[in-house]
């Protein structure tokens, strides 16, 4: 994290956990998504992006004279982002006619065809951004909701090539389903693209009285669903590991338990048995890793930036390695997720 003026410069999760925490009584109805034309990318290699984005600020503040920048969040080639000066609480000046409500991107660069081709971090931050804005809002993800400037204004912005068009056929064909694939992780959930064939109506499916607080895996391996739908499978888990059980219930001929990740698992105590979190950790041999925050990043490889699910407080994973991952490192566990092995976050049951 890097500050200059009003300006803080952010990675992806610097930029969650920051937005998160971020105090919004303004309704928010709707994300855009510009690009800046100038500056563009040749001018990320001459000044930092915080300078770039200082330079922005007084253009709109001396030449258009706008109270502050434009835009709420600035992204850049090397996949930082900048936020500041324009507070979340005031609508941007994005979008001639359509700014009430709105949260303002700036993507800086040119893109165009022809014109800067954006970085695989670029379009990862892009996406990530706009799916965390969603996230925080609790916005879906449509025409109404994630705009591009082009729909209301003579201009190409955000450019005719920004992840693979400009049109509103081009943002739900292209854009939305990375944005939905991000949100989805940030819920906890598997993302199912909207191409896929119509799920089935589920099985009915009604809430039963249960005292059960978490429970444990007793079998090698047992899927986990996405819905109380014993066809909608997610991930496998393992013998061993606990989680924390939010609600029971009736799904078909059976019982499921719903978990505080989001996800179901089948209540038949052949699979899995109620347990307590304390009886958990003592009678433990095998190595085992324990969530000691309120909800924690798991990954799907050995990278920090590639998130999946959040997992919770006192849930119980199975170790099968422990890698080295940057500055850090990083626990595999047997469902084949990676988790941090900082004991800041968790700590491993002997
Ligand atoms: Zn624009």
């Amino acid at each position: 994290m890097k500050r200059s003026g009003n300006f803080i410069e952010m990675d992806r999760k610097e930029f969650f956990e920051w937005l998160i925490n971020e105090k919004v009584t303004r309704k928010i109805t709707h994300t855009q998504e510009h690009h800046t034309y100038q500056p563009d990318y040749d001018d990320c290699g001459r000044y930092s992006n915080l300078q770039l984005v200082l330079n922005m600020s007084n253009y709109h503040r001396n030449t258009r004279g706008w109270s502050a920048i434009a835009q709420h969040i600035t992204t850049f080639k090397d996949g930082k982002i900048v936020v500041g000066e324009r507070s979340f609480n005031s609508n941007p000046a994005g979008i001639a006619g359509h700014n009430s409500g709105g949260i303002c991107m700036e993507h800086v660069g040119y893109f165009d065809k022809g014109k800067d081709s954006m970085t695989e971090e670029h379009k990862k931050t892009i996406a990530f951004v706009t799916a965390a804005l969603h996230f925080k809002f609790n916005l879906p993800v449509n025409t109404q909701t994630c705009v591009y400037h082009t729909w209301f204004a003579s201009k190409t912005c955000p450019g005719t090539n920004f992840f693979g068009g400009n049109t509103k056929a081009d943002a739900i064909k292209y854009f939305y389903p990375v944005v939905e694939k991000e949100l989805a992780a940030m819920k906890g959930v598997s993302y199912k693209p909207t191409s896929a064939p119509a799920p089935k109506p589920a099985p009915t499916s009604s809430k039963v009285n249960s005292s059960v607080t978490h429970i444990e895996v007793i079998t090698a391996s047992l899927w986990t669903y996405n819905s109380p739908d014993w066809d909608d499978k997610a991930i496998v888990v393992n013998d061993g590991e606990v989680f924390t059980v939010t609600e029971k219930i009736k799904v078909g001929g059976g019982y499921m338990y719903k978990l505080k990740s989001g996800l179901y698992i089948t209540a038949n105590e052949k699979y899995v048995k109620p347990t307590t979190l304390k009886k958990q950790s003592v009678e433990k041999k095998k190595e085992l890793v324990e969530v000691t925050v309120n909800s924690l990043w798991t990954y799907a490889s050995k990278d920090w930036d590639d998130k999946e699910l959040i997992v919770h407080k006192g849930e119980v994973f199975t170790i099968v390695g422990t890698y080295k991952v940057g500055g850090g490192t990083m626990y595999k566990l047997k469902s084949g997720l990676y988790i941090t092995a900082n004991t800041k976050y968790v700590r491993k049951l002997k």
